[in-house]
């Protein structure tokens, strides 16, 4: 998992695992945008570094893709996804699946104290303290954290339907698009257009990857 700051970096493990074999590539990645981070993160961590989602989660899947390991390699997107629009947003731009900390946080109650390290989280959640603890009903909130749940679920199939796919993983970019200057917006698959694969060393990626998997067997 990280936080995207230059995609050169990724370039070199794509060429690196086609060099080693494909055994070596990771089963996936999870790729969290500089709008992320925990309540005891650093704020100039949290505020100043790194690549928004917006645009590494489209650089990573592109990536992949064009060294031939779209495949081979689950993408997962991470960073503020709380709400239906940017759930199925990701999942859109090429995310295989996305993970959030933040939305089922809120559910439980954080109120975005950030005093997760210190032991003193007036909400009970993260905390050690007894009497804190107690501040916080399971009962009550395990039925927030599911409704938040399943209405997420419910609305991104609902923003997936209203655009003529059947589920969400039907999503493309296509069907985004981005408000530029002058309130005109712009297909998301003009500003990130579908990567095609590479020749890797002269020989087409997939080929590369087919002996690579025979080499292997
Ligand atoms: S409310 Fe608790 S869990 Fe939420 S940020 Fe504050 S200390 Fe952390």
């Amino acid at each position: 998992k990280f936080v995207m700051g230059s995609p050169d970096w990724l370039e070199s493990l794509c060429k690196r695992i086609h060099e080693v074999g494909l055994e070596s590539a990771p089963d996936f990645i999870t790729i969290d945008g500089a709008e992320g981070g925990t309540g005891s993160a650093p704020v100039a961590l949290m505020d100043d570094v790194g690549i928004s989602l917006n645009e590494s989660l489209p650089y990573v899947v592109d990536i992949l893709t064009k060294y031939g390991l779209r495949d081979q390699v689950r993408v997962i997107a991470s960073g503020k996804l709380t709400n239906p629009t940017m759930v199925a947003w990701a999942l859109a731009v090429g995310a295989d699946f996305i993970t959030s900390a933040r939305g089922f946080m809120f559910s439980l109650g954080c109120i975005q104290s950030m005093h997760c390290h210190k032991d003193t989280c007036p909400t009970g959640i993260a905390t050690h303290n007894v009497r804190l603890q107690s501040g916080l009903s399971p009962k009550i909130k395990s039925q927030r954290v599911m409704n938040f749940h399943h209405n997420l679920i419910h609305e991104v199939e609902m923003i997936a339907h209203s655009c003529g796919v059947t589920e969400p993983r039907g999503l493309t970019r296509q069907h985004v698009r981005i408000v530029q200057g002058g309130s005109k917006s712009k297909p998301f698959s003009e500003i990130f257009p579908d990567e095609t694969p590479i020749a890797f060393q002269g020989i087409p990626v997939e080929v590369v990857a087919e002996n690579t998997s025979e080499k292997n067997n």
